[in-house]
């Protein structure tokens, strides 16, 4: 077994708010080391254009998380391809087991391991990703303009989508499984007097239809549940809106969370209920769960680190 890694911060996840703690640390002279976890660059890895990261009319993902990478390394982070596997959250300096078997020993920690929307797990739905199926509607709506797409689920995350895609698609068909919604009533209202959305009761998504070249959607088709009899609808865009999932796994019977799993962090801050202990981004945001945002809770996370460390030498 290697020497343990013994630094001030320890990041733990190379997404937007990951990169960003870790220039932000970097320039605090807290020497970061950051971890990047199964996924290096996060969500964004997974994703074609991207259209709202400031400063980037269109930028392609992962060309974006590769400059992250680079910016938070030009600072001084080291950036150490590995996974946390356990934290010990009882006493101070936080001891953390990884994959590698390398023991990593901080004083303060920034928890920043993101999200997951949840899928359906179709073949076509994977080969479909970021070319006509998406999972976010801030993310990806605007390239429908004038299109007709489809939303599947019936909770409130695809209620909302559902809506906010209205403002662009010519029509919004929600596929959902029964025949009434889970989403809160006043979410129903507004969906069933938006003259756009058509609800499809007692269906589910069978398969994405859809060309080679150039890859691309152009329909669905959908199987009624009870008699099985399938139908194809012509669509340009999938949104499947049945949640997300935060990645919690390393500290779910440690800190409080809650919404199905989010982190809780005190208010205006990412403190976490453990002392030392930061989360930031989409682990955190059951709300935004965007780019920008999980960067700006990264900029929080490494400052309030930083004021932490200094109040606890
Ligand atoms: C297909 C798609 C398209 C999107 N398009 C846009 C868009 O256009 N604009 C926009 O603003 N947002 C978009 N988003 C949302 C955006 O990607 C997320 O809001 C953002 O990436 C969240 O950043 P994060 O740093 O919190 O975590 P993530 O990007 O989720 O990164 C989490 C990181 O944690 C690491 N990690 C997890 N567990 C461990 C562990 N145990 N040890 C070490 N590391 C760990 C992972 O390897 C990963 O690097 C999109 C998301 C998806 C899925």
């Amino acid at each position: 077994m290697s020497d343990p890694r013994r630094t001030k911060v320890l990041i733990i996840g190379s997404g937007p708010a990951g990169y960003t703690a870790g220039v932000y640390a970097s320039r605090a002279m807290l020497n970061p080391i950051l971890v990047q976890g199964i996924e290096p660059g996060g969500q964004l890895t997974t994703t074609t254009e991207v259209e709202n990261w400031p400063g980037d009319t269109e930028v392609q993902g992962p060309d974006l998380m590769v400059r992250m990478e680079a910016h938070a390394k030009a600072m001084g982070c080291e950036i150490i391809g590995d996974i946390i596997t356990s934290i010990d959250f009882s006493k101070r300096p936080f001891v953390c087991q990884s994959d590698s078997g390398t023991e990593y020993v901080a004083d303060a920690i920034i928890l920043a391991t993101g999200a997951r929307a949840k899928w359906l797990g179709l073949p076509s739905e994977e080969k479909f990703k970021g070319f006509g199926v998406s999972a976010c509607a801030t993310c990806d709506g605007f390239f429908y303009r004038g299109q007709e797409i489809a939303v599947i689920g019936g909770g409130n995350t695809a209620v909302e989508e559902a809506l906010f895609l209205t403002n662009f698609a010519s029509k919004v068909t929600l596929i959902h499984r029964r025949d009434e919604l889970r989403a809160e009533k006043i979410l129903q209202d507004r969906l069933f007097k938006n003259e756009k959305i058509e609800p499809l009761w007692f269906h589910e998504l069978d398969e994405v239809l859809g060309d080679d070249t150039p890859l691309g959607v152009t329909g669905i088709r959908v199987k009624h549940t009870d008699t099985g009899e399938t139908r194809d609808i012509p669509v340009k865009g999938v949104f499947v809106a049945i949640g997300h999932a935060p990645a919690n796994e390393l500290v779910k019977d440690v800190l409080e969370t809650h919404m199905g799993g989010y982190v809780v962090t005190k208010p205006d801050s990412t403190e976490t209920s453990v002392p030392g202990v930061f989360a930031a981004g989409d682990l955190t945001d059951h709300k935004y769960r965007q780019a920008v945002t999980s960067a700006g809770m990264g900029c929080m996370a490494a400052l309030e680190a930083e004021r932490f460390l200094a109040e606890a030498d």
